[in-house]
């Protein structure tokens, strides 16, 4: 952990500005989503990297809907479907 010394207040909105300089140390850009976590007393953000929805996956996403979901899920997915209705025993 890097102590800045930087301080900073809440808004009213429950707003925090990042300083430029820790956002430009850390390479967080403008438009980047950031995911927020607590852990113990602290409130950890860091950059947010999209993952599948079902297993985890972080390569080859596409998004159905609002879920990204990777290609060997979308294969099975797709696989399952064709299979559907399952057959009885
Ligand atoms: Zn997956």
């Amino acid at each position: 952990m890097v102590n800045t010394n930087i301080v900073r207040k809440v808004d009213k909105v429950g707003r925090v500005s990042l300083p430029l300089s820790l956002r430009e140390s850390l390479g967080f850009s403008r438009q980047n989503p950031l995911k927020m976590q607590a852990e113990g007393s602290c409130i950890v953000v860091q950059k947010y990297v999209s993952s599948c929805f079902l297993c985890g996956e972080k390569e080859g996403l596409a998004v159905y809907r609002t879920f990204p979901i990777c290609a060997k899920c979308r294969a099975l997915l797709k696989k399952a479907a064709d299979e559907w209705p399952p057959q009885q025993a």
